[in-house]
């Protein structure tokens, strides 16, 4: 009786589905196409268990260290990130894109469409060059300016040349950072604390200052904050207060730089698996158990910070200005 359709039912129904289709004339093309998806569907991937967790082996690199001898080898997206045309056009400076979470941005940008200048150390050649193959496979100008941006006059040369092999600059990411952890403020000496000073406070302001006159309207200026600036580790008094000072900047920036239409945003990041860990970053005790303490219990990857690089600069993030954008893993309050 129950499975019995009644001929007033059947009616019913047949005219609510007519009535459906004139309503809606697309609501049946779509369940096709989401049959067809289906049939492309990806898998879901489970984040617990998508890369390596600790224990990981002590390794150590003299600074800068290279991205290619660590063990495991990050991924920054080489075989797995995937354009869409994002960023069609655009051309951007990135400092430290030779390796890490700066590598990372730099695939994907190109990927997206994006020319790409990258600045590094001339020690990390090895894996620039990399970087600048990969960027120039996908067609887009890939522009390597080695040097050291603790000196401003080579940070108003890397800005003239970015601007003028790429035609312009459009996006800028002040990424390349310094982090040496020390058990004690007794063992930071001054020149140790002015390193990272130099690196991580003084370059982008003079980066910036030098970029911002070839910057229209509709660019866009990443920082590179970090968990440190929230909730700072005892051995990075440094680097901590460097991040803090990140976050300050790029929300202070983005006010003076709202009104003429150039956004500025920040990312911070929790433990990401990269050259800077392994090269003075952390003691060899942390390195064993990096980023186990995360709620997904293991660190990032940097090509999984990628999307996020591209979103912030995408003309469709055009609301997005003074947000730190966190990547933690769940840990840490941006
Ligand atoms: P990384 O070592 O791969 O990248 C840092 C880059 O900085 C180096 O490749 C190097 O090219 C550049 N650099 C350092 N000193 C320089 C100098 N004097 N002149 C020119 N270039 C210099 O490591 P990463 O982790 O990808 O670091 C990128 C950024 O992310 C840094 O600002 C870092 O503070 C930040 N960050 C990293 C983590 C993490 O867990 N890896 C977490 C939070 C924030
Ligand atoms: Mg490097």
């Amino acid at each position: 009786m129950e499975n019995k359709i009644t001929r007033r039912d059947a009616i019913g129904k047949i005219a609510a589905t007519v009535a459906i289709a004139a309503v809606a004339p697309g609501a049946l093309a779509q369940s096709q196409n989401s049959n067809t998806n289906k049939a492309n569907a990806k898998e879901l991937t489970d984040p617990r268990n998508k890369y390596p967790k600790p224990p990981f082996n002590k390794q150590s690199q003299p600074f800068p260290g290279l991205a290619g001898k660590m063990t495991p080898v990050p991924d920054h997206g080489e075989k797995s990130y995937v354009g869409s045309g994002r960023l069609e056009g655009r051309k951007a400076l990135i400092t430290g894109g030779d390796s890490g979470i700066g590598r990372a941005a730099a695939i994907a940008y190109a990927r997206e469409g994006a020319d790409v200048a990258i600045n590094y150390l001339p020690a990390e050649e090895e894996d620039a060059k990399q970087v600048i193959e990969l960027i120039k496979k996908e067609g887009r100008k890939g522009i390597a300016i080695p040097g050291d941006i603790r000196s401003e006059a080579f940070c108003k040369q890397l800005v003239s040349q970015a601007v003028q092999q790429l035609g312009g600059l459009d996006i800028l990411i002040n990424n390349a950072g310094h982090q040496k952890a020390n058990e004690s403020i007794l063992d930071l000496s001054s020149d140790d604390f002015d390193w990272t000073m130099k690196t991580n406070i003084y370059a982008p302001f003079w980066i910036t200052k030098a970029a911002l006159p070839h910057m229209k309207p509709g660019s866009s200026i990443i920082g590179l904050s970090s968990i440190q600036a929230y909730d700072p580790s005892a051995d990075l008094y440094d680097y901590a207060q460097t991040k803090a000072a990140t976050t300050n900047y790029v929300k202070s920036l983005a006010k003076q730089l709202g009104p003429k239409g150039i956004r500025v945003n920040g990312v911070a990041p929790g433990p990401v698996w990269t050259p800077l860990q392994v090269s003075g970053g952390q003691t060899q005790e942390n390195l064993e158990k990096f980023g186990g303490d995360t709620p997904l219990g293991r660190p990032g990857q940097p090509v999984e910070l990628a999307s996020i690089f591209v979103q912030l600069a995408a003309d469709n993030a055009s609301f997005a200005t003074g947000q730190i954008y966190g990547a933690t893993g769940g840990k840490g309050q941006p």
